[in-house]
């Protein structure tokens, strides 16, 4: 994906080489801040050569890049991002079984759309203690079909692919305008988020997607205002992005994986979620935390730290307290819109 149309409260140094300085939190506004992470390097897909810094927000605990690229150094910035990769990528090619198994799965989950052949390959995935975590994870806990359903920033497809044999209507909004021609030629109705507008859908959707999408755009309230738009009332907004106030960047710092400067605009704690989505109108109703987030970011943080220091983080790693809503490595929320 690539940046929305930046906000009035930003102004550019053209001297910077594509870099505009960004004075305030993009979650509450606030231009009181402290020093956060600093010489954050994009270590994890090497798409920029700069060092960044974060702040963090006195007022809601939000982290946000000091300076941040525009124009031809963010399109660099997400050359070889791996949404734009994966779309291609052999290894998302299933093997039939699999996707059958897979399909047959997501079908005995939803009553009333599983014949008798997924009933069967629900109860033997059952029986055998089949790990279906990763699995159930990827429905993003999407209400059952048949439903109206939208990823915003839906990258190269992964969620559709999911969903792909259950009776969904599926539509997307994607920045990157090679993945819209691709997910065109296989179907999938993806309007481009570059030229849509707030008036698009209205009251339409009876679920929305935003997966890792919310902390690279520059105005993350209106992005909210318009799902919030497009929802029907009583639908509900399916949220994951990394947390501000994660265990993982208390110990990895500047090497965490959650802060991928400089595609990441800004991170919130989960107050400052909150507050956003209230704002928006949205009643917080849950946050699920995923179990196997911590080990996977870890693992990648670890990896991206000098070897001089990995006696050290595993220490930390070790004496860290059990993952909560506050500390999670991810916020992943459910959000609804009030039926009034
Ligand atoms: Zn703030």
């Amino acid at each position: 994906m690539q940046h929305l149309a930046t906000s009035g409260a930003l102004h550019r140094d053209e001297s910077c080489n594509e870099l505009e300085d960004c004075a305030a939190c993009l979650f509450c506004g606030s231009a009181e801040a402290e020093a956060g992470v600093e010489g954050v390097e994009d270590v994890f897909f090497r798409a920029d050569p700069g060092s960044f810094d974060l702040r963090r927000c006195r007022d809601c605990g939000s982290l946000w890049l000091a300076q941040r690229p525009f124009g031809a150094r963010l399109v660099k910035a997400y050359s070889s991002y791996h949404t734009h990769t994966e779309h291609n990528d052999p290894v998302v090619a299933p093997h039939p079984l699999r996707e059958w198994l897979r399909g047959a799965y997501y079908r005995s989950l939803f009553k009333g759309i599983a014949g008798p052949l997924d009933r069967l390959a629900g109860a033997v995935i059952a029986a055998v203690g089949y790990d279906t975590s990763g699995l159930d994870k990827e429905l993003r806990e999407v209400p059952p079909p048949p439903a109206k359903v939208l990823d915003y920033g839906c990258g190269g497809g992964r969620f559709f692919r999911q969903l792909r044999g259950l009776p969904y209507q599926l539509y997307g909004v994607e920045y990157d305008p090679h993945l819209l021609s691709a997910l065109a030629d296989e179907g999938v109705e993806v309007e481009d988020a570059a030229t849509i507008r707030d008036d698009r859908w209205d009251g339409e959707f009876d679920y929305i997607t935003l997966a890792h999408v919310l902390e690279h755009v520059p105005d993350p309230d209106a992005l909210l205002r318009r799902l919030f738009r497009w929802l029907k009332p009583g639908a509900a907004l399916y949220i994951e992005l990394p947390n501000a106030s994660a265990c993982g960047l208390a110990i990895f710092g500047r090497h965490w994986r959650g802060l991928e400067a400089p595609r990441h605009f800004a991170l919130p704690t989960r107050a400052a979620l909150a507050n956003a989505l209230e704002r928006a109108g949205f009643i917080l109703e849950r946050q699920v935390i995923d179990p196997a987030a911590r080990s996977l970011l870890w693992q990648e943080s670890l990896a991206a730290a000098p070897e001089a220091e990995h006696a050290a983080l595993r220490r930390n790693m070790a004496s860290v307290p059990d993952e909560n809503e506050e500390n999670a490595e991810l916020l992943t929320v459910i959000a609804r819109r009030p039926l009034r």
